[in-house]
């Protein structure tokens, strides 16, 4: 018999949707047929603008100029996210996309750095840190270099619609067909338990091999229709709605979003070149709908253009994400608060994963196992991250932040704060999106410090160290030079596309 996969039909034409069907278009070229459902009249979520380096790699991929990138989706570039208030209320810290210092000789940065304040030093670990600099001065230009000391990793603020809408016009030139339709009916077959076909409600039926869920957190496919169990994570980020408001645009754009903890949940600011996205996420429990609101538009930094839209959602993700000949991508697959930007980064990383395993031949357990495994683990450890910034704070006397500093934290991320206190080292996880540099500047920022440094720092005589500090702060400051305000980058860098 022959099984090989000749259609694949997408449910959903939200960024899941689109992101899936422009990539596996531009990798599976004619080898299969690709068909979108999506209806108009349900929409997409709407929200999501902030995102990780990793879109990069995407948009190289689907050969993006990315001058025209920037224009046709209002973006900005993003260094970092700044937290304000999560430790305690009227401090912040950033977590840039650098990397504080640089590694020298057997032991991170870190260790020198804390040797080096045992001796005096003033400065902050950031004060090390390029994106720090840059997000401080409202700074920015593409440095190209081969030294990583002079990197400016970066990811952008976008508008998710006309994202959507960009992806959607190279998907169908390259031969994505578009459905418009509300599907009314998921047919599973009685003996495999396959999805066979969806019926639409005008009486349209479309059949398909594979079939890609990105119908959003209803999960029309993987939840409804062929009942795969959902994991609550709602016990460690018991946030289950946000607010999301547009708002008018802020005179300078800045190069970071803005995380603003508050008595029991969070506000972001997301600056676009059109105008500002904002939003509140919080427990209903602990904050009413009402309260949500009044904080929200009471924190608002340029006049709101709409009224606040309610999104409800459970943290949490389908048992497996893969599941007969249904593949969930997006929201339908689970639900990570946005405290980190992960959520377009995991539609990314899922479709990248269908194609290394894609089943040319047909669908066989060996591929299903590799990539149920591989997307537990990188939700996990995202997740973990995540808890992190709650559970680590000094917010003492609130309810809301007492409970998040009492609860019990996932073994492995336990572990790992445990580790960095002890001996200041941060161990990686194979599937963390989030590397040392990451976890480094959160721990600090929420107040975790090392019990001492390592002992190898102290072959250095003292003031060698406190010199070689000081020429890679210096050094991290040079490429400062070659840079211009954030909004003028992007005036120049997008009017000089032809
Ligand atoms: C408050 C909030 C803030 C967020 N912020 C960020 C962020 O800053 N960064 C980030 O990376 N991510 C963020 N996200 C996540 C991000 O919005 C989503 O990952 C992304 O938009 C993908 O959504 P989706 O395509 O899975 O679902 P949706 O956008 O909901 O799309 C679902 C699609 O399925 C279709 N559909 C559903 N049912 C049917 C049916 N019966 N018939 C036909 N079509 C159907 C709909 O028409 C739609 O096209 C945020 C999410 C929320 C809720």
């Amino acid at each position: 018999m022959n099984n090989s996969i000749k259609k694949v039909v997408i449910v959903g034409g939200g960024t899941a949707g689109w992101m899936a069907a422009a990539l596996l278009k531009k990798v599976l070229l004619n080898t299969v047929d690709i068909e979108l459902v999506e209806s108009e009249e349900i929409g997409i979520v709407g929200v999501g603008e902030a995102t990780i380096p990793p879109i990069q790699i995407f948009n190289q991929y689907m050969g993006f100029d990315e001058r025209e990138f920037l224009k046709e989706t209002n973006a900005t570039i993003k260094l970092a996210i700044k937290f304000e208030n999560w430790r305690v209320q009227g401090e912040s810290y950033y977590h840039t996309f650098g990397a504080p210092g640089t590694q020298l000789g057997f032991t991170s940065f870190q260790h020198h750095w804390l040797k080096a304040k045992q001796l005096g030093l003033a400065q902050s670990v950031w004060d090390f840190d390029l994106n720090y600099l840059c997000c401080q001065q409202e700074k920015f230009n593409i440095i190209k270099t081969p030294n990583p000391l002079y990197e400016v990793p970066y990811a952008y603020h976008f508008d998710a619609t006309l994202y959507g809408r960009y992806l959607r016009k190279l998907a169908e030139k390259a031969g994505v067909v578009r459905s418009e339709g509300m599907i009314s009916h998921v047919q599973v077959n009685e003996i495999t338990g396959d999805v066979q076909s969806l019926l639409l409600r005008d009486g349209r039926q479309i059949h398909g091999d594979l079939f890609v869920d990105c119908s959003g957190i209803r999960g029309l496919l993987i939840k409804q229709a062929l009942q795969v169990p959902y994991e609550n994570w709602s016990h460690y980020l018991p946030a289950n709605s946000a607010l999301a408001v547009p708002s008018e645009r802020h005179a300078d754009t800045k190069p970071y979003t803005r995380s603003i903890a508050h008595h029991a949940g969070w506000q972001w600011r997301i600056p676009l070149t059109h105008r500002n996205g904002n939003g509140m996420v919080y427990n209903s429990d602990f904050l009413s709908d009402d309260e949500a609101a009044s904080i929200l538009l009471g924190n608002l930094d340029s006049k709101a253009l709409a009224e606040p839209r309610k999104i409800s959602f459970t943290t949490g993700r389908t048992t497996q994400q893969w599941h007969k000949n249904v593949v969930a991508v997006g929201l339908s697959s689970g639900f990570l608060e946005p405290l980190e930007s992960t959520s377009i980064h995991l539609i990314q990383s899922a479709i990248v994963r269908l194609l290394k395993v894609f089943p040319h031949h047909g669908i066989d357990a060996s591929l299903q196992q590799y990539y149920n495994q591989d997307s537990k683990a990188e939700f996990e450890t995202i997740r973990d991250f995540i808890i992190l910034h709650y559970h680590v704070n000094e917010r003492r006397g609130e309810k809301f932040w007492d409970q998040m500093r009492h609860m019990a934290v996932p073994e492995r991320l336990a572990q790992k704060i445990q580790l960095f206190k002890q001996t200041g080292h941060v161990f990686n996880d194979a599937n963390d999106i989030f590397r040392d540099a990451s976890w480094l500047q959160v721990m600090l920022g929420q107040g975790v410090m090392p019990l001492d440094f390592h002992p190898s720092v102290n072959a250095i005589p003292d003031a060698a160290l406190l010199s070689s500090l000081e020429q890679i702060r210096q050094a991290k400051w040079q490429p400062l030079t070659q840079m211009t305000g954030h909004d003028d980058f992007l005036r120049r860098y997008t009017s000089s596309l032809t």
